[in-house]
């Protein structure tokens, strides 16, 4: 039976651990932390239970089929339900609009609240979804770096568009030319904050997003996001993957420029083939430190990180609901404090995610569990204290303006996560949420392959490789990469 080693149990660890063991591979899981997820994480404070990362969830599909490959009824293990409406937006200057997850209905409610034409939105939400459906096949569900995948019907498809894809210019710009109408345009220039990117550097592509959350959906997963987690593990251990948590990978073995095995603490183990599901950059840096780097690769620009603070709130906000978005009301400044000044803008765009209301439990009786978001820069030494510190007034700030009530003495428990955080816990360098931006029309070919081209037998998967971060893609990544090493077998 082959043989196969995962450094690292998040997602796409997960993912790639189930594909090969379908395949027929004995599995062995090495995970640093006590627990598996990585960055889909839950934790709980005084009685408030709280999903860690990740608060969207689209493309379902990618997880249930896990269940399947090894003939399971994913319902008897993993529920979850389509959003009937898909976030509520607020504005400084008191606009409020709540987006609708039929798009249809999204289209005639965002002209009459605008006061634009239903059908150029429609009409740039259908160029979206015929962006995606033409370049998902190719650059997304394949590997960029196999001469195959440019020898298909597929690639002359997307090829014979490429002048409508809009590389050449940025989404906002896109966006000012399509849509026009100011809060609507800042709408969409968030969703490149999805991958964790600069509405006004990322190619006008990306307004592809919008479609997998308008028309293919957002959900929730019953439980909230962790369950995501815990029924992908509980597949994995009745499968008879093993798992070995506390398990600091040190070193992957290279012998004759082929992976054979890895070195922790206080032993080695060796398998067929090695898969990292560590952060790329920290793979090479830490893991294969003796070995050849492809330094431009490791070089790319890195995805935004976030500040999140965790509160348990008193009281009931009727006015809100699953995700809530409270926009700046300069976002250009704000996008240029993240990737230039590698610092935070003093009116962020906070994100405010409520899993009590879809699970009640969440949060005691009478309360409501927040998770804060705002956008931050990547790790690069700054004085986390002092912004986090000024970070949390803002956000109050900007939350008692918009909500009109007092929100500081709600705050009866409290958590809060920093970029450094988030490398500590993932190994995530620089804590970037997505792996590497895609603050340009090349990111897309940049991002490391699936496979080492130095090394035979080692695997890459997740968020920082081909095709990207947050957990559809991390999907993606494990789809691809168990693929490679089951068809080199
Ligand atoms: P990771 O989750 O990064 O896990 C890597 C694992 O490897 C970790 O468990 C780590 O401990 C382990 N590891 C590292 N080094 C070693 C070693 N040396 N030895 C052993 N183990 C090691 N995505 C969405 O789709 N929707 C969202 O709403 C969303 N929001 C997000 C919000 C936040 C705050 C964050 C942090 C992320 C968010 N994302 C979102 C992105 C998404 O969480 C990630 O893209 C995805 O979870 C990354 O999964 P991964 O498989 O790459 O591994």
């Amino acid at each position: 039976m082959p043989s196969a080693i995962i450094i690292g149990s998040g997602i796409a660890g997960m993912a790639t651990a189930l594909h090969l063991r379908a395949a027929g591979f004995e599995v062995d899981v090495f995970e640093s932390n006590d627990y598996p997820g990585g960055k889909l994480h839950a934790f709980e404070v005084n009685g408030y239970r709280f999903d860690a990362g990740p608060s969207l969830f689209t493309m379902p599909q990618l997880i249930t089929e896990l269940f399947e490959l090894f003939g399971e009824q994913p319902t008897d293990f993993f529920q979850y339900h389509r959003l009937k409406s898909v976030c509520n937006y607020f504005w400084e200057d008191g606009m409020r609009f709540t987006v609708d997850a039929d798009r249809d209905v999204f289209a005639e409610e965002a002209a009459a609240k605008f006061g634009i034409e239903a059908t150029a939105i429609l009409s740039y939400l259908k160029n979206g979804q015929k962006k995606y459906e033409l370049t998902a096949p190719l650059f997304i569900e394949k590997s960029l770096h196999k001469m195959g995948t440019y020898l298909s019907v597929e690639t002359l498809k997307a090829m014979a568009h490429l002048s409508e894809m809009n590389l050449g210019t940025s989404l906002d710009a896109l966006n000012e030319a399509a849509i026009g109408e100011p809060h609507l345009v800042q709408l969409f220039n968030r969703y490149a904050t999805y991958n964790g990117s600069s509405p006004y550097l990322t190619p006008g592509i990306m307004s592809m997003i919008p479609h997998l959350e308008l028309y293919l959906g957002a959900y929730y997963p019953n439980g909230g996001m962790h369950s995501i987690t815990t029924s992908l593990y509980q597949l994995a251990l009745r499968q008879g993957i093993r798992f070995h948590f506390n398990q600091k990978i040190e070193q992957i073995l290279v012998e004759k420029n082929k992976a054979i095995g890895v070195k922790a603490a206080s032993n080695q183990h060796f398998a067929d083939c090695i898969v990292s599901n560590m952060d790329v950059f920290s793979t090479y840096k830490k893991l294969l430190a003796s070995q050849p780097h492809p330094e431009r690769t490791l070089r790319q620009e890195r995805s935004s990180s976030a500040v999140i603070f965790y509160w348990g709130i008193r009281g009931s906000f009727t006015q809100l609901d699953l995700h809530n978005i409270f926009f700046s009301s300069n976002y250009q400044q704000e996008f240029a404090h993240l990737f230039e000044h590698k610092s935070l803008f003093n009116d962020p765009t906070v994100y405010v995610n409520i899993t009590s209301k879809e699970t009640p439990g969440d949060a005691p009786e009478g309360c409501e569990n927040w998770f804060v978001m705002i956008n931050a820069p990547g790790d690069y030494g700054q004085n986390w204290e002092t912004l986090v510190a000024q970070a949390r007034q803002n956000i109050i700030s900007k939350l008692n303006r918009l909500l009109g009530t007092d929100i500081a003495p709600r705050i009866m428990a409290e958590d809060v996560l920093t970029p450094p955080l988030i490398e500590k816990r993932t190994s995530s360098y620089r804590g970037a949420l997505y792996g590497a931006a895609s603050n340009s029309k090349l990111a897309a070919f940049l991002r490391h392959p699936n496979f080492s081209n130095k090394i035979k037998q080692l695997y890459f998967c997740g968020g920082s490789v081909h095709p990207g971060g947050g957990i559809p893609l991390c999907m993606h990544s494990a789809k691809i990469t168990s693929k490679l090493i089951i068809s080199a077998l």
